[in-house]
């Protein structure tokens, strides 16, 4: 059996960035490998009164260490603690990882349980994107499904909680990157930065107004295609950007691709879609919500994301081709000149 796992650090959304050249070091950007990707931050404006641009090196050093904080939160002591005593007795997580998984449950809901954080007991059996990712036996998949259905979460008081049965087990792993890039922005924004970016493969957050009065420009990756974009969206204000592709990370199998997002009903990847971009107000939202537009397929993902209220594209790969579907808020944010700005 030939097996081989690919975790790309391929971005699946591009922000367009200008340099423009003058005495001032604005707009300044920065990058670092964390969460698995590269995180950059573009900071446009600050606030003169507050902040002055030789502080703007020790601002950026902290809003990466938001980050790093939040990579500590989503994927270690805490969170392993709390898998490993479930079933057995409640486990102090902490405020933060106790509002994160209340949130997550949320938009579990919201989606029909299309994205859902218990999925563990599945995703680690499936290990896509590590060295220990395989091909489980079927039987291996149904036990499973049935102990993520029988997965209960109870908060027992702030910090304490306890999931129970035996087994059952929490995976941020669809929301982490976009709850680190929230907790980037509000750091960046409290420390004087008014206007910025803050990108994490496929997830972005941008606010504030760009001094030169322009809107954010944002290019979506073509699924198939790294050359090119599918689309060039324009935001302005306050804004999160996320997409889900089957391209990212996956495991090959006798010429069988397996990619990281998974069908909580069937618990295989899902076949629906390609990728899936969604405009949220925050990037923990946008992530979870582009999982489950991914996991739903174009139809299915463009009536939820109207009935949410919420931009959305979904690609899908129909008989060796491409068939794209939006909703009329997405084609509205899509810039005008967009076959100009085609790379
Ligand atoms: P990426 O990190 O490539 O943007 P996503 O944000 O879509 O990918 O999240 C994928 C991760 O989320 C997987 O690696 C896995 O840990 C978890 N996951 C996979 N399928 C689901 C799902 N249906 N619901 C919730 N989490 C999922
Ligand atoms: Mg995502």
């Amino acid at each position: 059996m030939y097996q081989r796992t690919v975790s790309r650090g391929l971005s699946l959304l591009l922000p367009c960035v200008l340099l423009v050249a003058g005495c001032s070091q604005l707009p300044l950007d920065d990058s670092r490998s964390l969460l698995g990707t590269q995180v950059t931050i573009t900071i446009h404006a600050i606030d003169k009164d507050r902040l002055s641009e030789n502080q703007l090196p020790a601002v950026m050093q902290e809003a990466f260490e938001e980050v790093a904080r939040i990579q500590n939160l989503a994927q270690w002591r805490q969170l392993r603690s709390l898998n490993s005593y479930a079933g057995v007795e409640p486990y102090e997580i902490g405020g933060e990882l106790i509002a994160l998984i209340d949130q997550s449950y949320l938009l579990a809901d919201e989606t029909g349980w299309a994205f859902r954080p218990d999925l563990g007991p599945l995703t680690s059996l499936w290990a896509i994107g590590t060295d220990e990712a395989r091909l489980p036996a079927d039987w291996e998949i149904q036990a499973a499904l049935a102990r993520i259905d029988s997965t209960r979460f109870t908060v027992h008081d702030t910090v304490t909680a306890m999931l129970e049965p035996f087994g059952a087990s929490i995976d941020l792993g669809g929301v982490a990157k976009g709850y680190a890039v929230d907790r980037a922005c509000v750091v960046l924004h409290d420390l004087g930065v008014t206007a910025a970016m803050v990108w994490a493969g496929g997830d972005l957050r941008v606010f504030g107004e760009k001094p030169n009065g322009e809107p954010w420009r944002v290019a979506v990756r073509h699924p198939r295609d790294p050359e090119q974009y599918t689309a060039v969206l324009e935001l302005r204000g306050d804004r999160a950007v996320a997409t889900s592709g089957d391209y990212e990370r996956y495991l090959e199998v006798d010429g069988h691709r397996y990619h990281h997002i998974l069908d909580p009903l069937t618990g295989y990847p899902s076949r629906a879609s390609v990728s899936a971009t969604v405009v949220a107000p925050t990037c923990m939202d946008a992530d979870a919500y582009a999982t489950a537009l991914f996991v739903l397929g174009p139809e299915d993902a463009v009536f939820l994301a109207d009935e949410l209220s919420l931009p959305a594209m979904v690609i899908a790969a129909q008989e060796d081709e491409l068939v794209t579907r939006q909703t009329s808020s997405f084609d509205r944010l899509r810039a005008s000149d967009e076959a100009v700005l085609q790379p």
